[in-house]
């Protein structure tokens, strides 16, 4: 069985936080790891109304340095310190990040000996590569230095435990081997491991918050099991949407679909829309069949 990967939707409002909408937090959960993809004013409390513990976070992605993706950085590190976090937390973002996060522990006074930090400065690849997952990045156009994200689990093989069970096979010293897809001899049977196992296929997401429609979020978003991109307008708004670096619910949906996306989740929403989240879900729909508005609180396990 693939281990899960769990997203957490903490805040899909967008630079005025409502009653039903926080500020941009969105959290991925693989294994050990905890990724935290922006951290906009009250994403602490956002975290303890989940019930998940926010010293467990591994890793930061800042998408830009807008207030509200960003104002939950200090509060949250002033968190982290007091709690003796342990680890190194390490945090990405673009360029100009470093200098940001140093102003951020003056202003704050926040003791670097007590919450180590490792800050480095993304723009354009793979900056992450571990055993079984990556990140990537590419710019968006959004004014200012601007990331979108993308995490990946990579391809697997797996062994059919169903298919190994049906062999009925007496326990062997070779049983191993086996499984690791090599031929081997038991009980004078020649079994060939490679027909046992299967290919789990690689598993993506790509988060796209503040930006204008561009083609380096479609490049970003390629063959992605899910896209969460931001929908802060609707498309009877005209072209205020890319006047202000921002998509609309249409070209949101055109990303998802030119990018061969699976299913596309809509975050960001300005709160003119936020009691009528149906009217930018509709529109997208027409474009992209698989789309949903994601709400606070909302969980995918993919
Ligand atoms: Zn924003
Ligand atoms: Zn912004």
């Amino acid at each position: 069985m693939a281990e899960k990967i769990e997203v957490t939707f903490l805040g899909t409002g967008s630079a005025i936080p409502t009653a039903r909408r926080n500020h941009s937090a969105t959290l991925i959960q693989y294994k050990d790891e905890m990724i935290l993809f922006d951290c906009g004013e009250g994403t602490q409390r956002q975290f303890r109304k989940a019930k998940i513990n926010m010293c467990k976070i591994t890793k930061i992605l800042i998408s830009h340095w807008h207030a509200d993706h960003t104002l939950g950085i200090p509060g949250l590190f002033q968190t982290m310190a007091m709690n003796g976090y342990s680890k190194c937390l390490k945090v990405y973002g673009p360029r100009g990040s470093k200098e940001k996060i140093r102003e951020i522990l003056n202003l704050f006074g926040i003791d670097d000996r007590r919450l180590r930090l490792e800050v480095h400065e993304v723009s354009e690849g793979k900056f992450i590569d571990e055993k079984d997952f990556f990140v990537e990045s590419m710019p968006m156009e959004h004014g200012i230095p601007t990331n979108g994200y993308s995490f990946s689990v990579k391809e697997k093989n797996r062994l059919d435990r169903k298919k190994l069970e049906k062999l009925k096979l007496p326990n062997s010293p070779l049983m191993g081997d086996l499984i690791k897809g090599k031929t081997v001899k038991i009980d004078g049977k020649k079994i060939d491991g490679k027909k046992l196992m299967y290919v789990e296929p690689q598993r993506k997401i790509t988060m796209i918050v503040d930006s204008k429609y561009t083609p380096n979020a479609i490049k970003l978003a390629n063959d992605a099991d899910v896209l969460t991109c931001e929908a802060s307008f609707s498309e009877d708004d005209g072209e205020v949407a890319g006047d202000h670096g921002h998509m609309n619910s249409v070209e949101a949906a055109t990303i998802a679909k030119k990018a061969k996306a699976k299913k596309l989740i809509l975050v960001h929403l300005s709160q003119r829309y936020d009691m009528i989240p149906k009217k930018i879900l509709s529109e997208a729909k027409k474009v992209f069949k698989e789309t949903v508005v994601a709400e606070d609180f909302d969980k995918l396990v993919l």
